[in-house]
Parts: structure tokens; C-alpha cells; sequence
């Protein structure tokens, strides 16, 4: 694994060789500079970048500079590198705002004009993941780059994108509250208009294994063409979007409003938006993120 740390246009790539040093027995990993740059001060001796570098790179909550991440030391441009960095980024986003814990849930990306995609592998801690280990793959389940094991939920993101030609992202989340009504094995119906990026409603696809097809087909099915998130019933949130930006948004949106229809019928009985005020809304939301329809009310 090789990483880049951009500087402008003196590009300094450094290598991770997996090892710790052994000539000052400093115990640190050992990179290896391939350019020279008068910032990094090596010490004769050691190939250890210096500290500030280092903890960034060790951080791993902090993406690097420029974000680029390659795969060799002859500096090969990774595979679909922009796609798995960007689900990188969106994986530790997930955690941070609370939408999964650990591994769980998963992101994947269509490649432009294919049924392939990029999706997070399984079993890999999302705090420390890095591009190289997305994998890309196709919808019949062959791996085209990566030498990690997909996500057990890749057969629900080849039946979207497969059933769903404009959907260019997936997220799946074990978002608490949505989780909630999945357990309750109930929709969740249009409490707050934020709920119009998923549609007039959140529709429930009935239980399937994790990982099966049955759960795919299940999925598929409820999310029709008219929705943008589904729940899958004991088990959380599936959420699809024309970028990674946006089926993000949709699932982070869907996890407010579970949330808050979760807290009103503990005190009470919420009120639900009549189906011809959801598809005004649902309207203005389906271009969102574009210049002339962000959405800041
Ligand atoms: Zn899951």
C-alpha cells in the first residue's frame, strides 16, 4: 500500500511497508520517501517520516492532504480510485454521525455506465479502512479489483442497481431509530416533511436472512421505483441516491424523522402529511443537491 501526501504540485509519496523499524528500533512503521522534499528532514538512517505525517496518517479520521491513496510502489493509479476513496470517507462519516457501530451497514457505488460497483468489504473496521480496501465487483458476484471479501450484503446493492438504472450510490445503515420500526416490522409514514427524501413513505420489506437473496429480492421489491429508502424488517435502513452524497443524505434524513416519530408517539399521536403534500415535496427533493434546489428550511 502505498500513500500520497499532496503538496501542491511536489507530489511526496510515501510507502507503508507493513514493518516496524528496526535500524533505531523506534518501533514506528517504516515509509519510504520516493521523492526527495526538504520538508519531510529524514534522518539518515531511518526511513521514518517525520511525527506530523505520521499521526496523520495513523489517525486515519484524518484523510490525507489530497486524499490519494495507491495501491503500488511504482505508483500505478489504484482501480476506480475516486469511488473508493470517496466511500472511504462517507464509511467513517456513518460512524461518526451515529448511522452504524463497528462494521456493520455498507456502502457501495455504481461505475459509471456498468452494473459493476464499488462496495466496503466485510469485516473491516470502518475507522481504519482505506480505498485499497474497497472492493469492486460485479453484479454476478466476480471480484474485478481487491483482494478483500465484498460485504455479505452485496447482493442487495447488485439487485438495486440492477433494478434501479438511475441509482448510483447505496447506503445501508443499523441506524438505532430506523432499526426501531424495523423491529417493530412498521413503515414509517410521513411524520415530518423531511421524510420526502425517501418518498411519501418509508415502505417495510419483509425478513430475510442478512446477506440472502430473499433479502435482495425483498429489498428490491419495496423499494419499487418510487422510494429512496426501504426498512428492512428486523435488521435497519436501506437508502439509495442518484451520488453517495445523496443516498447518504436520504438515510441520515430517514434516521431524523424515525427519530422523531419514535419520540412523538411517546407522548402522544403524531400527525401524518397527506400523500398530495408528500409528492410536492418528494418533487422538490428529487433534485436536490443541485445549485437551484438545496434545501436549508
Ligand atoms: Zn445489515
Amino acid at each position: 500500500m502505498t500513500v500520497s501526501v499532496g503538496k501542491s504540485n511536489n507530489i511526496c509519496k510515501i510507502y507503508d511497508s507493513g514493518h516496524t523499524c528496526k535500524t533505531l528500533e523506534c518501533l514506528s512503521p517504516v515509509f519510504f520517501c520516493t521523492l526527495s522534499c526538504a520538508e519531510w528532514q529524514q534522518p539518515a538512517g531511518c526511513l521514518t517520516v517525520p511525527v506530523t505525517i505520521l499521526q496523520m496518517y495513523q489517525a486515519r479520521h484524518t484523510p490525507l492532504r489530497d486524499g490519494i491513496i495507491r495501491r503500488n510502489q511504482q505508483g500505478e493509479s489504484m482501480k476506480y480510485e475516486q469511488e473508493r476513496t470517496q466511500i472511504t470517507i462517507f464509511l467513517r462519516r456513518m460512524l461518526l454521525s451515529g448511522l452504524t457501530v463497528g462494521s456493520g451497514g455498507n456502502i457501495s457505488v455504481r461505475i459509471a455506465g456498468t452494473d459493476a460497483f464499488c462496495i466496503s468489504p466485510t469485516a473491516v473496521a470502518y475507522d481504519s479502512i482505506t480505498a485499497a480496501d474497497i472492493v469492486v465487483m460485479r453484479s454476478d458476484g466476480s471480484i474485478l479489483d481487491s483482494a478483500r471479501t465484498p460485504s455479505s450484503e452485496w447482493r442487495m446493492h447488485a439487485a438495486v442497481y440492477q433494478a434501479r438504472a438511475e441509482v448510483i450510490a447505496v447506503v445501508h445503515t443499523h441506524s438505532p431509530y430506523a432499526a426501531t420500526f424495523a423491529c417493530l416490522r412498521e413503515e414509517i409514514p410521513a411524520v415530518h416533511y423531511l421524510l420526502g427524501f425517501a418518498g411519501r413513505k418509508v415502505p417495510l420489506a419483509p425478513y430475510a436472512t442478512y446477506g440472502s437473496e430473499e433479502l435482495a429480492a425483498a429489498a428490491v421489491t419495496a423499494l419499487g421505483n418510487e422510494f429512496h429508502a426501504v426498512l428492512l424488517a428486523t435488521h435497519g435502513l436501506l437508502a439509495v441516491g442518484r451520488n453517495l452524497e445523496h443516498a447518504f443524505t436520504v438515510a441520515e434524513e430517514t434516521e431524523f424523522v424515525a427519530r422523531v416519530y419514535w419520540q412523538a408517539r411517546a407522548i402522544g399521536t403524531p400527525a401524518v402529511l397527506p400523500d398530495d403534500e408528500m409528492q410536492r415535496i418528494t418533487e422538490r427533493f428529487r433534485h436536490y443537491g443541485s445549485q437551484e434546489n438545496t434545501h436549508d428550511e
